[in-house]
């Protein structure tokens, strides 16, 4: 299971980045991406995936 990051509304901040206990997000062709071969919705590590409690943009961040 993975998250993945909606490109047109993504606006590029950056908070998501640091906040990834796996390292998944990395900035792509303007704005961030999730690798979802190791994006673990952060299970075993939180209770809600982190980036998703931080960024501040409306489905911005949906089920892959
Ligand atoms: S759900 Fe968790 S592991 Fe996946 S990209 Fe977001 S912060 Fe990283
Ligand atoms: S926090 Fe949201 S808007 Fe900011 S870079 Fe990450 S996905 Fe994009």
């Amino acid at each position: 299971m993975a998250l993945q990051i909606v490109r047109n509304v993504c606006t590029a901040c950056g908070d998501c980045e640091p906040v990834c206990p796996t390292k998944s997000i990395t900035p792509w062709k303007g704005v961030y991406k999730i690798d979802a071969d190791t994006c673990t919705e952060c299970e075993g590590e939180f209770d809600a995936p982190q980036c998703l409690d931080v960024c501040m943009e409306d489905d911005c961040i949906i089920a892959a």
